[in-house]
């Protein structure tokens, strides 16, 4: 597309990101060398940046486009503010855009900040021109949302409640701490220079820079470092793959805040609902993409034909083994559940399923090394 193509540039967008990023890198530093933040601007940095990102990840992001879980009003209400604070644009919106990103991802016609155009346009350049116009307000896609009371609320007061809290918030702190200027500059600008850009990687750099151990079919990554930053929306690849999961990062040594929030929170009564992926489909999507990576390492090899034949044997082993493991395990649990199971009959259950786990193993590992050798 040459530049004379390109729609009209949405010059408020354009002005505020500029503005603010000016503000954060120069102005903000030389507050600081003239007059010094104290803890109290550090920490209130740290809260309010929180507030947002969470309010994104585990609010617009995981509660309302994906429906991972349900969550209580006044948790919905504190996300909704949280939103409006973090200034990106309405939960209804945002979740719109999101549910098309991952019905079309990758189509540089239909996925609203596809990667395939680029890391600018999507961390930020499909935000600065009209390139949405006609779609801009069709929430078609998101009816089930527009039944939320609090969705709603904030869609409609949506200006008010971002300039409230993007001033007022500041201002307040201010007012307390005695230095206006010090928390405009670090809970407001600052706070939502980091908040933004740090939201902006997912769209970017985590389709971008990272490992896909779940799939290959779209541009989505694992990304550790970003996970960190981006309250464990890092782990994109799973996601993408499994986007009605609570969780992205599912190993507990996996960096996801986010997760954690929305565990915590059902054990408060918050949340509730919380959906997970069954382990045997994660693992069938590992091996399956460990088995496309093989074949095609395995194609430009000259005894090709006879080492697919090898590997597609064991994985047919594989997965036969796992659904034999899975049935009998879910098999066990029922029995648990029910008294009428005898106490003979369950012991021979569980004897099977501890011979069939030892037999899983055992195939886990002769898959894992075959495929090693292709990685
Ligand atoms: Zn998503
Ligand atoms: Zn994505």
């Amino acid at each position: 597309m040459s530049h004379k193509e390109k729609p009209p540039l949405i010059w408020v967008n354009v002005l505020l990101f500029l503005v603010s990023f000016a503000c954060a890198v120069v102005v903000a530093p030389w507050y600081g060398y003239q007059f010094g933040y104290s803890i109290e601007h550090w920490l209130w940095l740290a809260i309010t940046y929180s507030f947002c990102n969470l309010s994104i990840t585990a609010g617009y992001h995981r509660l309302w486009s994906h429906k991972t879980y349900e969550a209580h009003w006044s948790l919905r209400l504190l996300f909704a503010l949280g939103g409006a604070f973090a200034l990106q644009n309405s939960a209804l919106h945002w979740s719109s855009d999101h549910r098309v990103h991952h019905k079309h991802v990758d189509n540089n016609d239909k996925d609203p900040y596809s990667a395939k155009r680029g890391f600018w346009f999507s961390h930020i350049g499909w935000m600065l021109r009209q390139y949405n116009k006609d779609s801009y307000a069709d929430y078609t896609n998101s009816r089930d949302l527009q039944k939320d009371k609090i969705v709603m609320w904030q869609h409609k007061h949506y200006l008010l409640l971002a300039l409230v809290t993007n001033i007022g918030i500041p201002l307040a702190l201010g007012l307390i701490y005695q230095d206006i200027w010090g928390m405009l500059l670090m809970v407001g600008v600052v706070r939502l220079v980091l908040s933004h850009h740090s939201t902006f990687f997912i769209n970017s750099l985590a389709h971008i820079w990272g490992s896909q151990p779940y799939t290959d079919k779209n541009t989505a990554r694992d990304n550790a470092v970003l996970a960190v930053f981006t309250f464990g929306e890092g782990y994109h690849n799973y996601h993408h793959i499994f986007e009605n999961d609570y969780r992205n990062g599912i190993y507990w040594w996996q960096y996801d805040p986010t997760k954690w929030l929305i565990k915590s929170c059902s054990w408060l009564g918050l949340a509730n609902k919380l959906r997970v992926t069954p382990k045997i489909k994660i693992e069938k999507a590992k091996a399956k993409k460990a088995l496309t990576t093989a074949s095609n390492k395995i194609s430009m090899l000259p005894n090709a034909k006879q080492l697919n034949e090898a590997l597609n044997e064991e994985f047919e082993a594989l997965v036969s083994k796992l659904s034999d493991y899975y049935e009998l395990k879910k098999q066990l649990v029922e029995a648990k559940k029910s008294d009428l199971v005898k106490k003979y009959e369950h012991s021979v259950l569980l004897l099977r399923y501890k011979q069939l786990k030892k037999d899983l193993e055992n195939q886990r590992r002769s898959w894992n090394s075959l495929v090693a050798q292709y990685a």
